[in-house]
């Protein structure tokens, strides 16, 4: 890689246009060139089949396009394929395809590594390096839309941030990926079907209010009590429950989109009806939906899934309390592509 050029997929379709005029060409060259990019998800300057070879030329001495590489596919049984992605400098991140009956998922990364320290996960054993770029994360994208056409026949229909990386502390890129993904030079997805999952920053998640962003979003509990949530999401000491309930009911009040809380429940460390009354307190104020995830072993033992008793404990009190709860069954865990698990171990 020649590190003195510029990534051509830094530039905005503006800035494009512009290129091409200074470069004594005209402007709609910035239109074609950009939609190869995007739409057509070119991966080099020979691809580029319209644009004579003379400006191709050009274009190759003064950017590169860096573009991800899938550098390993895993097969779960249960059709869930896991990609790990090499970038351009040699980092990788992994994403994966989830099938279901109606549709297809996509979750993938937004960071490499992680830097909060939740111990249940993963993720958090590995360093954060960097933020990943927007079309990073827009790569990752269409690289599961492809490989969900190729091996389950239809597009991809949904995506979780929900792999690698705590989203709303790479929150612009995030946001200018999402853009990308729901803009008909890109993919064109509803906004409608992206689900941004955060362990809860209450800046961002004010932030996001206030950007008015279309998409879901999806707050990672696990615990309604300061000291238990502390313990297992060690950074719930800086962004302590107020906070992350005042940023709630901000998002509320100017969304009016419903709150989706991920929640696992663990033997003895939150199976108790105290437990319970916390969470239905702390969702309370708005309409709020809990996903019960099935929690992933990580190897060292420390964390177990709570019994089925205290799962069914957990749906009888949200839902006598009009809370939407639904128990979710992971995917893919035989390849280590289940929440959690992302750790390139591959
Ligand atoms: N940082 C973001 C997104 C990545 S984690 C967040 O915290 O939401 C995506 C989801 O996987 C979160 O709900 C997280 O709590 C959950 N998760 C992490 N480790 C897990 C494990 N071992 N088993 C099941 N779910 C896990």
């Amino acid at each position: 890689m020649d590190i003195k050029k510029k990534d051509i997929r830094a530039l905005t379709k503006e800035q494009l246009r512009d290129f091409f005029v200074i470069e004594g060409d005209q402007a709609f060259r910035g239109n074609q060139v950009y939609e190869w990019l995007w739409s057509k998800g070119a991966h080099s300057f020979e691809d580029m089949t319209n644009v004579s070879k003379e400006t191709r030329e050009m274009l190759k001495s003064n950017f590169v396009i860096n573009h991800i590489k899938v550098d390993q596919i895993q097969k779960s049984n249960d059709g869930t394929i896991k990609n790990a992605v090499r970038l351009h400098d040699g980092l990788i991140v992994e994403s994966v395809l989830i099938p279901a009956k109606n549709r297809t998922t996509a979750c993938v990364s937004s960071q490499v590594g992680c830097s909060l320290d939740c111990r249940f996960c993963a993720t958090s054993r590995l360093k954060r390096m960097r933020n990943l770029n927007p079309d990073e994360i827009y790569d990752q994208v269409v690289v599961i839309d492809k490989e969900s056409r190729l091996y389950h026949n239809r597009p991809l229909s949904n995506i979780v941030f929900m792999g690698m990386g705590e989203p709303l502390m790479n929150y612009n890129n995030v946001l200018k990926a999402i853009d990308k993904i729901t803009s008909p030079e890109g993919l064109a997805m509803s906004p409608k079907r992206i689900v941004v999952s955060t362990s809860g920053v209450p800046k961002m998640i004010k932030k996001m209010a206030d950007d008015e962003v279309k998409f879901k979003l999806a707050v990672s509990l696990h615990s309604a009590i300061d000291e238990i949530r502390t313990s297992i999401m060690p950074f719930n000491a800086t962004f302590p429950l107020a906070d992350l309930r005042e940023a709630l009911e901000y998002w509320y009040e100017k969304t009016k989109n419903r709150i989706t809380y991920e929640y696992i429940v663990w033997d003895g460390i939150n199976d108790t009806k105290n437990d319970v009354e916390a969470l239905i307190k702390f969702c309370k104020f708005a309409p709020s939906k809990v996903n019960l995830i099935e929690y992933n072993p990580i190897d060292d033992g420390e964390f177990q899934q709570a019994s089925s008793k205290a799962i069914d404990m957990y749906v009888d009190m949200l839902e006598a309390n009009n809370i939407t709860v639904t128990v979710r069954r992971s995917r893919g865990k035989d390849i280590d592509a289940a929440c959690g698990q992302l750790a390139n171990k591959a």
